[in-house]
């Protein structure tokens, strides 16, 4: 026996028993039974909280499949003063008061210490994630309140903690690499303090998938394995 011949087990739910189906390239799994997530590391199950949100918008009798994100607590602190005018703010985040005023004094403030909350797509993704409305990104810059639900089918999550926390980095340099301000040489120190997986419900509509948070959407391809998630959320039935 090879070590794919491995990977490829079904998996059992450290929680109740239940059968977890799984993907070679999955790092985090999900039990559609207790709801439960997990990591192994070290050959040791390692629990993952997880939140099965509730549609926010109206969705009808449309059929969901749930896609699990990092959701990640932070504070960033940032120790010298830098200029940072709203005028040097890119303009899709200017659209957000909240966002603007804290990226503003997060580098205006001297030793400053800001709270912000990642959006991570825990699923595998491909480069056309970028290219529509990147619901990751719109969800850091302006953070959902998540309300939970009963637990349901859903894909592991094939980026791992850590690969999520490098993302989120990127994410926030990028932003500041798209100010018109001298702040690229700013000192940032990010801590990352609390985590868990919110599975976020998406919808098809026009050839698209939306989210049922806050209607973002996403092309299908931008999903590494859109076909095998549909077929498999069917199949589970639930
Ligand atoms: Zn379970």
């Amino acid at each position: 026996m090879v070590l794919d011949d491995i990977r490829l087990m079904p998996l059992q739910c450290p929680g109740c028993g239940k059968e977890i189906n799984s993907k070679e390239e999955d790092c985090v799994y999900f039990c559609s039974e207790c709801g439960k997530g997990f990591q192994i590391i070290e050959n040791k199950f390692k629990k993952v909280d997880v939140i099965y949100a509730k549609p926010e918008i109206e969705i009808s009798d449309k059929q969901l499949y749930y896609l699990p994100m990092w959701q990640l607590m932070t504070t960033i602190s940032i120790k010298d003063k830098y200029t940072l005018e709203h005028k040097d703010i890119p303009e899709e985040i200017l659209k957000n008061r909240q966002f603007t005023s804290l990226l503003t004094s997060l580098f205006k403030e001297k030793d400053a210490r800001k709270k912000m909350i990642f959006f991570v797509p825990a699923f595998g993704v491909t480069n056309r994630y970028q290219l529509m409305d990147h619901p990751g990104f719109q969800f850091t810059v302006d953070p959902p309140r998540l309300k939970g639900g009963a637990p349901v089918d859903m894909i592991g999550a094939e980026y791992s903690l850590d690969d999520a926390k490098e993302i989120a980095k990127v994410m926030f340099l990028s932003i500041q690499a798209h100010t018109r301000s001298v702040i690229l040489d700013a000192d940032i120190d990010f801590e990352f303090r609390r985590y868990r997986i919110a599975g976020i419900p998406f919808f098809e509509e026009e050839g698209l998938l939306v989210d049922g948070i806050k209607g973002f959407r996403i092309f299908k391809d931008a999903l590494k394995s859109w076909d095998e998630i549909k077929e498999g959320i069917r199949k589970g039935g639930k």
